[in-house]
């Protein structure tokens, strides 16, 4: 599933650099906002939705584009189509999350995408690449927990991690739709298996209780935190009943549960296309802002070890050299 990546011969390139403190951990790019690969047979697609998302926040003066972490323009010599840029970004994403303790990557959680198969609709399993990315090229990063809270579950990272050790899956889904693998789910260590209209209190109350129970049950190196949107009520797909609200409260739970053990999380918006999933997102983001879970100052890195956040810090991934299979 990775011929783009295998066949990008050794060059120079400028895409992966270091990214300046004053920049916001937040990873994002016009590219987003086409459909693709068929993602919007399976989500009704709001095709603009994560530049929405970024103007909400320019809005509301929380960023502006000169501090938010984009893909470079690629040159020719960088062979790059879209979707390789979109993975550049997703990589980016991940070793930010480290420097700084937290990322979002305004994008990416493509979950039903394996690395040998596409998964129905996935071009490239985005989740798996970050977690094998900072496995292989970022010292100090040896395990990672996946907390999947799209509607959907998350067969693709799954299958990708069946017998990875390393990996430890929550993945809480509706029960009764899309994709139902049976196979996948032997890979997740916590199941939440939810039903039709499940609503908030239930919901956060399971959201709740799980991940803190998973992060007590193992400490990993970074938490990728796939906050699909599908969940709220209204979704012609998910079939659940969240709220606007529920879905901001969601959000800090997660963040909460990351940041109160320094454990670095990136966080990616996966499924949920209504008109009103961006304006939600971005409520999300304010309200980590407002709360002090997320903010751009390395001074919150999740890394305690000052002399381990230097050694990361300096630790820029070669991309020339980069051959993930
Ligand atoms: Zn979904």
């Amino acid at each position: 599933m990775l011929p783009f990546i295998s066949a990008m011969k050794p060059h120079r390139t400028e895409l992966y650099q270091d990214v300046p403190s004053t920049c916001w951990p937040i990873v994002y790019s016009p590219d987003y906002n086409i459909t693709f690969m068929g993602l919007e047979k399976l989500h009704p697609f709001d095709a603009g939705k994560w530049g929405k998302v970024i103007d909400f926040l320019k809005e509301e003066k929380l960023v502006v584009d000169d501090l938010i972490v984009q893909a470079r323009e690629a040159t020719e010599d960088d062979l790059l189509v879209v979707h390789t840029r979109r993975y550049l970004n997703k990589l980016k994403a991940g070793k930010l999350a480290v420097d700084r303790g937290w990322a979002i990557n305004v994008g990416g959680g493509f979950h039903h995408c394996s690395s040998d198969k596409g998964g129905g609709f996935c071009a490239y399993a985005d989740i798996t690449l970050a977690i094998k990315f900072l496995f292989e090229r970022v010292q100090g990063v040896s395990k990672a927990t996946i907390i999947d809270l799209d509607a959907h579950q998350g067969n693709g990272h799954e299958r990708d991690f069946m017998d990875d050790s390393r990996v430890y899956i929550m993945d809480a889904y509706n029960r009764y739709i899309y994709p139902g693998d049976g196979f996948a789910k032997r890979a997740i260590k916590r199941k939440v298996e939810l039903e039709w209209g499940t609503e908030d209190t239930e919901y956060l109350q399971k959201v709740q209780t799980h991940v803190e129970g998973a992060l007590n049950e193992l400490k990993p190196d970074i938490i990728v935190y796939n906050a699909g949107t599908d969940i709220l009520d209204g979704d012609p797909l998910g079939g659940l009943a969240i709220s606007p609200q529920g879905i901001v409260k969601r959000d800090e739970v997660v963040f909460k549960a990351a940041r109160s053990r320094r454990i670095p999380i990136l966080m990616v918006t996966s499924g949920g296309y209504q008109k009103r999933t961006a304006r939600i997102i971005a409520d999300s983001i304010l309200n980590l802002h407002n709360l002090g879970l997320i903010d751009k100052e390395l001074a919150t890195s999740g890394v305690e070890n000052p002399k381990v956040e230097q050694m990361l810090r300096n630790s820029v991934a070669d991309l020339s050299k980069l051959s993930l299979q």
